[in-house]
């Protein structure tokens, strides 16, 4: 199984909670600020992703949203 995110911006508010805790290490802190000023997080789509969800339940923001992709049989 393979996945990806996307995060809201402007939920986000740069904790680093989510790249701590992705065993993936596919998210990182942007240079990017968002509307209350905070740096914030995104997706490192060439990092491996396993959509296993870990960085969104750690979001106290609730700012990540996991999406995963089947694999097809392509016999
Ligand atoms: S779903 Fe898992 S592997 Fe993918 S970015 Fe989140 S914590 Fe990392
Ligand atoms: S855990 Fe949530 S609020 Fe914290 S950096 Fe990651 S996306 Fe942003």
């Amino acid at each position: 199984m393979k996945g990806f995110i996307r995060i809201d911006p402007e939920r986000c508010k740069g904790c680093s909670l989510c790249m701590e805790y992705c065993p993936g290490h596919a998210i990182s802190l942007t240079n990017r600020l968002n509307l209350k000023g905070y740096f914030v997080a995104d997706f490192e789509d060439k990092k491996e992703c396993t959509g296993c969800a870990v960085c969104a339940v750690m979001c106290p923001e609730v700012a990540i949203e996991v999406y995963q992709i089947e694999k097809t049989d392509e016999r």
